[in-house]
Formats: structure tokens, C-alpha cells, sequence
């Protein structure tokens, strides 16, 4: 092992996995090992960063596949009905994807905020957010405290 320069160990698990560059890695099965709550060492931002890509690629993929989907759809419905269905469904979609961008885009935030050395510290307190948190939510700016005072506030605002 120790003279094949490819694997590296991720550090953040319990149980060492070994990371081949060329290889994907099962994040849904690693998850549940992780929890503590301490600063995010390089390792674990290249983690994050490694989801984050992720996420942007399957967006982006699923976005493709409708377009040509729905490119196909339009002659394969003559009757008006089906037609009819076929509109609102598009209109689904639409919302669905309009939704998607706006996540990519935080996705590229967040990613941006790896760059700049900031990711996963809380934009309104300064404390580190939770590694069980930033899993949940990898686009996340606020710690659990902060964001549960904002929405407490915004509640407050509202009624
Ligand atoms: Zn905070």
C-alpha cells in the first residue's frame, strides 16, 4: 500500500477509506460515520468539494435529459388532451428546474467558498457549523443556532 502513490486516506471517517483519484466514492454509505463537530481540515473540504461537483453534475445531467425529453414529447402527442397534459407537465418542470438553477448556484457559492478558505463558518457568528449539518446542507451559511434565531425573527416579522 504505503508505495503505491494513489490511494490517500480520508481522515474524517472512523474507519479510514482509501480514495483512489480516478474512482468515485459511495458518499451515502460513509456519512453515517461522521458527527464531530471541530474545524474542517483540508481533507474535508476536498470531501465537500467532491459532493458539491457532484451535485452540480447529476443537476446539470437531469436538466439535459428533460430538454430532450421534452423536445421529443411535442410530436408525440396529436390528441389536444394529451397535448393539454403534456403543457402542465412542462410547466412542472420548468418550476422544478427554475428551482434546480437557483441550486446550482448556491452549489457554486459554496464551492467558491472552499476557494476562498470560508466554508463552514457561520457568516453571522463566526463559529464553526456542524459537519452533520453541512452534510444536510452543504450550501448552508448559518450555524444551527443562528439560522433557528433567523427564522425565529423572520417568524416574529411575519405574524
Ligand atoms: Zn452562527
Amino acid at each position: 500500500m504505503a508505495d503505491d502513490p494513489r490511494p490517500r486516506v480520508f481522515s474524517l471517517y472512523k474507519h479510514p477509506v482509501i480514495v483512489y483519484e480516478d474512482s468515485p466514492i459511495i458518499i451515502g454509505s460513509i456519512i453515517k460515520d461522521l458527527g464531530a463537530v471541530m474545524p474542517l481540515k483540508p481533507e474535508k473540504l476536498q470531501f465537500f468539494r467532491y459532493m458539491l461537483n457532484q451535485k452540480i453534475n447529476e443537476l446539470l445531467s437531469d436538466a439535459e435529459k428533460t430538454v430532450s425529453e421534452m423536445t421529443i414529447g411535442k410530436e408525440n402527442y396529436p390528441d389536444p388532451n394529451d397535448r393539454a397534459s403534456l403543457e402542465s407537465d412542462r410547466n412542472f418542470e420548468l418550476r422544478i428546474r427554475d428551482r434546480e438553477r437557483k441550486l446550482i448556484a448556491k452549489m457554486r457559492e459554496a464551492i467558491q467558498r472552499i476557494d476562498d478558505g470560508v466554508y463552514g463558518i457561520c457568516t453571522s457568528c463566526g463559529c464553526d457549523i456542524s459537519e452533520k449539518r453541512l452534510i444536510a446542507r452543504p450550501v448552508t451559511t448559518q450555524c444551527i443556532d443562528c439560522k433557528t434565531k433567523q427564522e425565529k425573527l423572520e417568524k416574529m416579522k411575519g405574524e
